[in-house]
């Protein structure tokens, strides 16, 4: 049986807390009739949560921040807890992006740190995972992306409440996509990884999203992969009616 698709607009450090109200009251409006029952989520910036999570009430789609800090509370100047996101009408949460590993620091073993905190305090996450240019190059795109994700779920009990994102970073914001079957053979890799660690049924019933310039012009053909179960959406979810094809995409 297939999986039911998952769609998450990651919004980034973009908009203000009332344009992110204008987008969230635009996105509920095109998808609104058509809406066909996969799972559909944004992430707006920290700041932008809760009252994106007042404009989502009564709606089906899920609010998700884009990061936490592996801490409830302390000394961590800048930071964000999971119970805080929780507080704030957030359900998911996306953990190991890219950019935070590139451009923040993040370690392998800070991702799996955040993982288990969030899952912990009753988030689910979505878990980011992909090599770069230089290593799809150098022809160890498995290697990264196996480590990765058995890093990033090391000492995980269970993955019920979690999803994977295959988002080769050389996609990322770039216009270039993976072409589907580039994206398949690492989701199908990523699917058996999970299924070496928490056996066949888990794996099975795993999401995996895809994600790296995904447009409403290449959303069916990447979501009509076998081990492709929607995507992580960044630019194109900035846009309601193109995050609206791509939810319709994922129908
Ligand atoms: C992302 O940031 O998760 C992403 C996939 O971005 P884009 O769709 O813009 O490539």
């Amino acid at each position: 049986m297939k999986r039911r698709n998952i769609v998450a607009g990651n919004w980034k450090m973009n908009l203000t807390v009332a344009e992110s109200r204008d987008l969230v009251s635009a996105v509920l409006a095109e998808i609104g009739a058509g809406f066909c029952g996969c799972e559909v989520g944004v992430a707006p910036n920290f700041v932008a949560l809760a009252e994106t999570a007042g404009a989502l009430e009564s709606s089906p789609l899920f609010l998700a921040a884009q990061n936490c800090h592996f801490e409830n509370d302390g000394a961590y100047t800048g930071e964000v807890s999971a119970r805080m996101l929780l507080a704030a009408g957030c359900s998911h949460v996306i953990i190991g992006h890219s950019e935070r590993r590139q451009l923040f620091g993040e370690t392998d073993a800070v991702v799996n740190r955040k993982v288990s905190k969030a899952l912990q305090e009753g988030l689910k996450v979505i878990l980011c995972v992909g090599e770069t240019f230089d290593e799809r190059e150098g022809g160890i795109t498995g290697d990264v992306v196996t480590r990765q994700v058995r890093a990033g779920l090391g000492g995980i009990a269970g993955i019920a409440d979690l999803v994977l994102a295959y988002e080769p970073v050389w996609a990322i914001g770039t216009g270039k996509t993976a072409t589907s079957e580039q994206a398949q053979e690492v989701h199908a890799l990523i699917r058996k990884t999970v299924g070496e660690l928490y056996g066949a049924e888990a794996a099975e019933g795993l999401r995996i999203q895809y994600g790296g310039s995904v447009k409403p012009s290449n959303a069916a053909e990447l979501f009509a992969m076998p081990d492709i179960d929607g995507g992580l959406i960044g630019g194109a979810s900035l846009n309601a009616a193109d995050f609206a094809a791509i939810v319709r995409a994922a129908c």
